[in-house]
């Protein structure tokens, strides 16, 4: 028995269901600025979540302490807080809600912490800061790498017993060019976390991006600002990560249109009576919750209360079908949602998140988008964004422009936005790039509840043509 079984199994409370999650953790960082070592660092946690559910009601304990007593003290404040809550009980939830589930899960990341070399790794940021160094225009030339393994395990009084082992890394390279024109930055690397180790990092292909952004924010710089207009916008993986994000991912979380969130991210232009019915972008729309993709970023086997975590469509052919949310959130909306109840840490509940939230890839090559317009702009990488609580109004600024006239790419442009609102815009989707155009992608910086909780998703776009977009210039 897991020294968590014999832990759980001390515990005597009477509740309907107890469960404990213990979370270890382990980040390591590393930077490197203008050619000068920033600094390397290193932080661990462990600890563990108690949840209890009594007469339908839930609540949580949290301690960094393995020690019995504790643990009995955390339990029993977690059932005093359940009964408590009974009072003010939106809802009367049952064992329907936390279902027994089995199972192990290990990410296919290679070459973990043990492997980290501070010196190895700031050599190598060292060469990617100095192949930035091409003119004295690059201000500004930053390359940094992180690393953190994490180690979940469930175990519940309904023989539920989840172990998941994660490693995940993430590169960012970053120049910034100025001159009395202005200033342009351009990265690499911020959408790109992954399940993955140390074998990430490719020396020749960073160098490649390092020597590429490098020369794109010096050539920015003299760039027009791009056109403001209504035109045709071609968008690249990396900036409709993103836009999948804020416009699909967000606004389909069941808590917001719950409207449980309402106070601090917002709420959500989508209605329940939606649901099988809202066309919410054209026929070339498909989105998946897909746990299920190697080394994305949020895949696993279960979400942190146990529900078993299967590739869903949250929107086929336009049509939304099922939203991201909880068994909880599923029961009192009585819609569909996804195994997506997911906690950053052991001291945080777990609430409706997004995981891995995809595009799939249609059929258009992008020989075939690009030739069908006649007067358009290609965007690629996410600078700026703004959209309202309702996830309905948006605006766009990404890192770099290319005109497209004729059908061929042309003017480079800097500045490039773009503004809609959600399902109109999606509804102008009008090609979606193949499989040759898709990019699987990933970020870490999803805020969202209180106490915040700051979580790394999944996006993965192919290339995507818009029509009619407003498209406009300026640093705004
Ligand atoms: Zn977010």
């Amino acid at each position: 028995m897991s020294n968590l079984k014999k832990l759980l199994s001390s515990l005597n409370i009477e509740a309907d269901y107890i469960s404990l999650r213990s979370v270890y953790n382990k980040t390591v960082n590393i930077s490197v600025r203008n050619e000068i070592l920033e600094g390397v660092t290193s932080s661990e946690d462990h600890g563990l979540m108690i949840e209890v559910m009594i007469d339908g009601q839930i609540a949580y304990g949290a301690t960094n302490s393995f020690e019995p007593s504790e643990v009995l003290r955390c339990a029993l404040k977690a059932k005093q807080s359940a009964l408590m809550a009974k009072r003010f009980g939106l809802y009367q939830f049952s064992e329907h809600v936390r279902p027994k589930v089995v199972g192990e899960y290990q990410g296919p990341a290679a070459r973990g912490i043990e492997h980290f070399i501070p010196s190895e790794l700031s050599e190598l940021l060292m060469t990617l800061s100095t192949a930035m160094k091409i003119h004295e225009h690059v201000i500004s030339r930053s390359a940094s790498f992180s690393l953190t393994e994490t180690e979940s395990h469930m175990v519940a009084t309904n023989g539920s017993d989840v172990l998941q082992k994660i490693i995940r890394s993430s590169i960012s390279l970053g120049a910034t060019a100025a001159s009395e024109k202005g200033s342009q930055r351009r990265t690499f690397g911020d959408d790109q976390s992954s399940q993955s180790g140390l074998e990430r990092l490719d020396s020749h292909q960073l160098l490649q991006a390092s020597e590429r952004i490098a020369n794109e924010a010096l050539a920015l710089l003299e760039a027009p600002e791009c056109p403001s207009e209504t035109l045709d916008l071609l968008l690249a993986p990396d900036q409709m990560y993103l836009q999948i994000h804020e416009s699909i991912g967000h606004p389909l979380e069941l808590d917001r249109i719950l409207g449980d969130e309402r106070n601090y991210a917002g709420w959500s232009f989508v209605k329940p009576s939606d649901f099988g019915t809202l066309q919410y972008g054209s026929k070339l729309m498909n989105v998946t919750f897909d746990p299920t993709v190697v080394g994305q970023n949020a895949s696993y086997f279960a979400d942190d209360i146990g529900a078993i975590a299967t590739r869903e469509y949250l929107i086929r052919d336009g049509i939304l079908e099922r939203g991201l949310g909880s068994l909880e959130s599923q029961k009192r909306l009585n819609l569909p949602g996804v195994s997506s109840q997911r906690a950053t840490s052991w001291n945080r509940a777990p609430i409706d998140r997004m995981a891995n939230v995809n595009l799939e890839p249609g059929t258009s090559s992008l020989e075939e988008m690009l030739s069908s317009i006649e007067r358009g702009v290609f965007m690629q990488t996410t600078r700026s964004w703004s959209i309202d609580d309702y996830r309905n109004k948006f605006q766009f600024g990404c890192e770099h422009g290319q005109l497209i006239e004729n059908g061929k790419l042309t003017t480079l442009v800097k500045n490039p936005n773009y503004r809609g609102i959600t399902a109109p815009f999606w509804n102008q989707l009008k090609m979606v790039g193949d499989k040759n155009t898709f990019q699987v992608g990933g970020l870490t910086n999803c805020g969202k509840g209180e106490p915040n909780q700051v979580i790394h998703v999944g996006h993965a776009s192919p290339v995507c043509l818009f029509s009619k977009i407003e498209v406009f210039g300026g640093g705004k």
